[in-house]
């Protein structure tokens, strides 16, 4: 049973998609979106919806059954999203969470694409080396969840992962136990004299511009720093970077475009260029400050 056959009638104009979460209002999904479908020259809609907790399951189904054609799905519904679909990709089973979720013959489909989106900015737009990297994960909530698979799979050679409360980190390094790559997850002091080739920041910390507990670590000669939060200005994060002379730093602003591309890819086929977006939307971040 495809998710169109479940009853109701396809009555939502052209190829909708949209983003649901809640709250919403800050979303920027539609407009990169919007910019996608300017570039490749396709007549779709994209909307931001907040759905109420208790409707999510039934707003989701509704939403197709209503011939919508795909969705982005957002704090605090990722979960959620993964449990109700039919069928879900690699990425998706081990980070328990999904950000797109895609109509197919065999019913609905969870992604996440977060993971893909934040290696393609570190490897493909600023040009990171990842393979052999000693990496430090600070955080581990929903979004450290999707992005651990995908650097794992970029082959870094360990992958530490620290939290303030270190048993969320032991439990998600446990998760990603695998032959492949060392993964360890503690406390923050307890990386305290370490050295690190690539450290990203997962917390959600930097959107109230406050720096998480930090260990005491040193950076290598080439470590590239990378907050996941974006702002106008740099985060407390990117400022903790640059003191200590990291090689690089970058917020999340990239992986929020990149991470929208997958999405459009999968459910339309087609890549869209993501440079632009990313420049555009930087410009008017800078603007709006
Ligand atoms: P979450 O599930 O609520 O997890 C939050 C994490 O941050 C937890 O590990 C929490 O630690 C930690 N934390 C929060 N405040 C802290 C503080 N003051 N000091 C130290 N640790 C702190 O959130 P999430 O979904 O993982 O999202 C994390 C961030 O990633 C958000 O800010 C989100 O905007 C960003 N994000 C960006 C993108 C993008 O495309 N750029 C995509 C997804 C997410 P405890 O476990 O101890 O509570």
């Amino acid at each position: 049973m495809t998710v169109q056959d479940r009853g109701q009638q396809a009555d939502l104009p052209g190829d909708t998609y949209a983003v649901f979460g809640n709250p919403i209002k800050h979303s920027k999904s539609p407009q990169i979106h919007k910019a996608f479908a300017q570039q490749l020259g396709d007549a779709l809609t994209y909307r931001a919806v907040r759905v109420e907790s208790d409707a999510f399951e039934s707003t989701v189904l509704g939403f197709f059954q209503r011939g919508g054609r795909g969705l982005n799905i957002t704090v605090p519904f990722k979960e959620r999203a993964c449990a109700l679909a039919d069928t879900v990709s690699s990425a998706a089973e081990q980070a328990g969470a999904a950000n797109c979720l895609v109509p197919r013959e065999a019913g609905l489909h969870a992604e996440n694409t977060d993971g893909l989106g934040l290696v393609k900015d570190m490897a493909a737009n600023l040009g990171w080396q990842l393979q052999g990297r000693r990496a430090l994960v600070i955080g581990a909530g929903g979004a450290v969840r999707g992005i651990l698979q995908p650097l794992l799979q970029e082959r870094v050679a360990e992958l530490i992962i620290v939290n303030r409360t270190a048993s969320r980190a032991l439990e998600l390094a446990q998760r990603f136990d695998n032959p492949s790559t060392a993964v360890r997850g503690c406390a923050p002091a307890d990386v305290d004299g370490e050295t690190f080739d690539l450290v990203i920041n997962g917390t959600s910390a930097s959107l109230s511009d406050d720096l998480p507990e930090l260990p005491d670590i040193k950076l290598s000669a080439r470590c590239c720093c990378y907050d996941l939060v974006y702002a106008a200005a740099p985060t407390a994060f990117m400022q903790w970077s640059a003191a200590r002379a990291a090689w690089a730093v970058a917020d999340g602003l990239g992986m929020l475009v990149e991470q929208a591309a997958e999405s459009y890819y999968l459910w339309r086929g087609q890549r869209p260029a993501t440079d632009g977006v990313i420049s555009d939307l930087r410009a008017a971040l800078l603007a709006s400050a």
